[in-house]
């Protein structure tokens, strides 16, 4: 303190002031209060940078005090008649105190908001033309524009899903920003007007301080920064933007396309500060400080992402006067779609949904609202998630061929890939969907065996190939002009509830009992195929016990046993990684796709040494796509973070959580008759009060969902099921929701 109270009192004649510390970046700062007035003490590093940056805000400074209110500090000059003092390794300045609550610690109104708006847009009339060399070499980790120099603190996060919803905001600030970047108006800013840096007076903004942040960035950042700090901690956040985009707009007005970015330059505002917030800790693990202020920007983050970015822009819009972007109307996309797409391609809903983006669990529509995705079960990492989209663009960005050459992204991903199988399942063949691969593994399977004839369970669904439908109960028996091939064999699903059975063992015996009876009648099966959980079927699982029968007997008579984990696999099932693992069954044969490449077209089958051996029967196997490097790039992504979110675990958390929950509710609704599945692929079966398929109840849910912005399905031979197979980054709080909504509805349809 010695060399403060010095200075004070040879360069500004200041005798024995009252001192205290007040918070600061990149100096030191001291409250001086006098009998003269009050002041702040700055005290910076001896840098040559520092000083021609101290010059130029001494005069950007000097400019605004010509506004004509004290609303910004000024400096005070020195008896050597400078505003800087120099000391062998530091530079003080004295500036005068501006005074005023902050706007973190008063009511927030609209009108003051407004102000707010108005002070912000009058000061940058005034520090947005000036030129200084100095700030316009400044390039600061906190510039909006610079916002992908954060990307080396993003190893600091410690949770990985909280890492990688900071990575899709990298990754939306690349594709939506940077492309504009030439084209946005720059200029000097003050670049950091957070609710603790603006001072109020009687309801309106009064004053700003540290101008330690301005810098020479897009004009937009001003503006995004300030509605930043304000929407921290409000119920609708949107909502508190508009009275200062207004004020702004009628002092110093955006462009549309400067207003457009406004979503995504507000989420690189919130990237920043948790990057430096998660850095910080580990410099300072024990400051309670940097744990409190960072937990307002990680709340807005996570609020943000389930913000329709179309609804953000036409708030934006609204408040700032510009006409709302035009909407499709969904009558002339129907006969759009009509007019070139097949009616037997149907639509989800009465009243379909136009899709416009997604990010994680969230699916955003082209009228602005969010859904919560519930039932998209190939998004097994997440719509969008930054680590598979780039894994994809990069590759397809080097190189994309087929497996006739050799490159090491088939390799590395063959070798991931494998790694989650039985040392006997060492073969992989890749193709483009799940259909692919269950025509493949028929073929192979005939090959191998020399038979013709296939067993599947009823209500299965496996492709929509030829094959695929010879082979899918669901599909043949739907349509009786298609009728059951010649070839197929198909079998009761060995179901537990409602079958009239008291447990898995009885079931089981059961069935295989039956299903033993065919395959002795049937003089040849090459292959029996089932899905561990049969989906289309209305997620019935197996009954355990039941492929412990079968396998030894179809194996016996020269047959392999195929299990389809296209829905279930990778780790969705919580305990279990493959389905067949929950059955306590190795297959000979696995057909995989959907979640594979998180929506990217890929699918495999997977198989042993010797069955591949057959197939090598002299007609060569080639597809033009599948295994090509861009898709083993993204499967290998999707293992990658399967691993790193732990999404196994997280999947039986969360699907415990809510088989809890969904327990709770069939207390109260006895339409509730089972609820049944794994981790996050769960089935919720509902009867009616005689003890029939509730049809009825199960539409009223999927389309009273909808209306609240869930999506969820429904399904089995009387589509009463609900199908409840959500995106892996599906949160408890999402399950919450989810059964609040269920719940309400419930409540609405047992009072009709
Ligand atoms: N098997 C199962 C169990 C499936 O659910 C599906 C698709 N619903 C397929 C195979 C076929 O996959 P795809 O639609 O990718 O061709």
């Amino acid at each position: 303190m010695e060399h403060i109270l010095k200075v004070l009192k040879d360069s500004f004649n200041i005798d024995s002031p009252l001192l205290s510390s007040m918070e600061g970046y990149d100096s030191t700062n001291y409250k001086i209060v006098t009998g003269k007035g009050t002041f702040v003490l700055k005290m910076y590093q001896k840098k040559p940078e520092t000083i021609a940056i101290l010059k130029a805000e001494h005069k950007i400074l000097n400019s605004l005090g010509h506004l004509g209110n004290c609303g910004f500090p000024s400096d005070i000059l020195s008896n050597g008649g400078d505003y800087l003092v120099y000391s062998e390794n530091y530079i003080y300045r004295l500036l005068s105190y501006v005074e005023g609550s902050f706007l973190g610690e008063v009511e927030q109104t609209s009108d003051l908001l407004y102000s707010f708006g108005r002070f912000l847009g009058t000061m940058d009339t005034v520090i947005f033309q000036k030129h200084h060399t100095a700030i316009s070499a400044k390039e600061s980790q906190w510039d909006l524009k610079h916002l992908k120099k954060n990307q080396k603190l993003l190893n600091f996060i410690p949770d990985p899903k909280d890492r990688n919803l900071v990575d899709y905001f990298f990754m939306q600030f690349d594709e939506r920003v940077i492309p504009y970047q030439y084209i946005l108006r720059k200029g000097i800013i003050h670049s950091d007007a957070n609710d603790w840096n603006v001072l109020t007076s009687n309801g309106k903004i009064s004053g700003i301080i540290d101008f330690g942040d301005m810098c020479h960035s897009w004009l937009a950042n001003e503006l995004a920064i300030a509605v930043t700090y304000v929407m921290m901690g409000k119920e609708s956040p949107l909502a508190s933007t508009i009275p200062i985009i207004k004020g702004y707009q009628e002092t110093f007005p955006l462009e549309e396309q400067e207003l457009d970015l406004l979503y995504y330059l507000i989420a690189a505002r919130l990237c920043i500060s948790v990057c430096n917030s998660a850095y910080s800790k580990t410099l300072k693990p024990k400051s309670d400080y940097i744990t409190i202020s960072e937990k307002p920007a990680w709340d807005l983050l996570r609020k943000w992402i389930r913000i329709n970015p179309i609804k953000a822009k036409d708030t934006f819009r609204a408040a700032a006067g510009f006409p709302i972007s035009t909407k499709t109307v969904l009558e002339t996309q129907l006969s759009r779609r009509k007019a070139h797409m097949g009616s037997a391609l149907s639509l989800s809903y009465s009243k379909p949904i136009e899709m416009a983006q997604s990010a994680f669990q969230y699916m955003y529509d082209s009228d602005g609202n969010t859904f919560l995705d519930a039932y998209n079960n190939i998004m097994l990492a997440g719509h969008c998630h930054p680590k598979v989209v780039l894994a994809g663009q990069k590759t397809m960005a080097r190189l994309n061929t087929n497996t006739r050459y050799i490159y090491e992204d088939l390799l590395g991903y063959s070798d991931k890939l494998l790694s989650k199988f039985p040392p006997q399942l060492d073969k992989v063949f890749f193709v483009n969907s799940g259909s692919a691969a269950s025509d493949l593994a028929i073929r192979m399977a005939m090959a191998h065996t020399k038979k013709k004839k296939i067993m599947v369970l009823e209500h299965g669904y496996h492709g929509n190939t030829r094959i695929g439908i010879d082979i899918s109960h669901y599909k043949y028996s739907k349509n009786p002009g298609l009728g059951k091939q010649d070839y197929i064999i198909d079998t009761p699903v060995p179901k537990v509830f409602n079958s009239g059975f008291k447990n898995e063992a009885l079931a089981a015996k059961h069935f295989a009992s039956i299903a033993m009876g065919q395959i002795k009648e049937s003089m040849g099966i090459a292959a029996f195929l089932a899905e561990p959980i049969v989906g289309c079927g209305g997620q019935v699982p197996l009954a355990k016990g039941y492929l412990q029968y079968i396998y030894p007997k179809i194996r016996a008579q020269g047959g392999i046993c195929i299990s389809d984990e296209v829905q279930v696999g990778f780790g969705r099932l919580g305990d279990f990684f493959w389905g067949y693992e929950m059955l306590g069954v190795v297959p000979d044969m696995v057909i995989l796709g959907k979640p594979m490449g998180n929506g990217h077209p890929i699918g495999a089958v997977v198989t042993t040494s010797e069955i591949a051996a057959s197939f090598d029967n002299g007609v060569e196997f080639f597809s033009s796509f599948g295994g090509n490097p861009v898709s083993c790039s993204i499967g290998n992504a999707v293992l990658e973070v399967i691993e790193e979110e732990n999404l196994q675990k997280h999947a039986k958390d969360v699907g415990n959580h809510l088989i809890g929950l969904l327990k709770g509710l069939q207390n109260n609704y006895p339409e509730i008759a089972d609820i049944r599945g794994s981790g996050l692929f769960l089935g919720v079966e509902l009867l009616d009060k005689k003890g029939g398929p509730n049809t009825k109840l199960a539409a009223e849910l999927k389309n009273g969902l909808r209306e609240k912005h869930i999506l969820i399905g429904t399904d089995g031979p009387y589509d009463s099921v609900l199908k409840i197979k959500p995106p892996l980054s599906f949160s408890k709080a999402n399950v919450e929701e989810l059964v609040y909504e269920i719940r309400s509805i419930l409540e609405i349809s047992s009072k009709i």
